[in-house]
């Protein structure tokens, strides 16, 4: 009873010492009015409080004023050195991140959340897209030199690992006109088909919306069925929905 007790209590404390050793691996002070940092650890996008771990991707956004009142949100991105953050183009910012994913998925053996393979590329390389948010999107080339194997192979063997919870692509009739379709850009009118793409927001479902003609190239008609939501369609409904798709 006792050794099995004292197992247990050596096995965290070496677990904490661990941790605690990550802790110390440094963080830094910056102060950049609103900006977003990757956590390594969990693939979230976090807010910028204080204090930043060296070595993070950071997100700096800023609005900027088109006309009249009318603002964007602009993004700028950098990793964090120890003096503060260094900006870099999104591609390179995007190099590091590939590198986390690859330090990520070598740690557990899974996927990092908002990650999915995007295209696997004559060469072998694999592209990854990571959308941490609606409006954070990044492509992260993983290539054999980096992962030390063949990276579609190795990704696709880890698939298995992924959360089984994996919400569905979802299909609806638009209950308002203030969705955009994130392939064109155009509103989807209220009353309309939209097809939506599941992902999280801090920890919350949410989808990214598609007029169903701007997806008849990536979805096949088949698939239709298995969306989300195409049970609670009326029959006229689903028979004009896979129209779009024959077209
Ligand atoms: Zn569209």
């Amino acid at each position: 009873m006792m050794s099995g007790n004292r197992g247990i209590s050596e096995t965290s404390q070496k677990r904490e010492s661990v941790e605690n050793k990550k802790d110390d691996a440094r963080w830094i002070e910056i102060t950049p009015e609103w900006a977003y940092w990757v956590d390594r650890e969990s693939f979230n996008l976090k807010r910028v409080k204080k204090l930043v771990p060296i070595g993070s991707v950071i997100i700096v956004k800023s609005r900027e004023k088109i006309e009249d009142e009318r603002t964007y949100v602009d993004s700028s991105f950098g990793v964090i050195n120890g003096k503060g953050i260094v900006n870099l183009p999104k591609k390179e910012a995007s190099e590091i991140l590939a590198r986390q994913f690859i330090e990520y998925i070598k740690w557990k053996n899974q996927w990092p959340p908002f990650t999915s393979i995007k295209k696997i590329q004559k060469s072998g390389d694999v592209e990854i897209s990571f959308d941490p948010t609606e409006y954070d999107s990044f492509r992260l080339i993983v290539t054999r030199q980096m992962l030390g194997s063949d990276p579609s192979e190795s990704l696709n063997r880890l698939k298995k690992y992924q959360s089984p919870q994996v919400p569905l692509w979802k299909v609806e009739t638009a209950k308002s006109g203030k969705s955009r379709c994130r392939s064109c850009n155009d509103v989807i009118l209220e009353g309309r088909f939209r097809i939506g793409e599941p992902y999280f927001y801090e920890g919350s479902l949410s989808y990214k919306w598609y007029h169903p003609r701007c997806l008849t190239a990536s979805l096949d008609i088949e698939e239709l069925e298995n969306l989300d939501g195409y049970k609670l369609l009326r029959s006229e409904e689903k028979l004009r929905l896979k129209r779009i798709f024959t077209i």
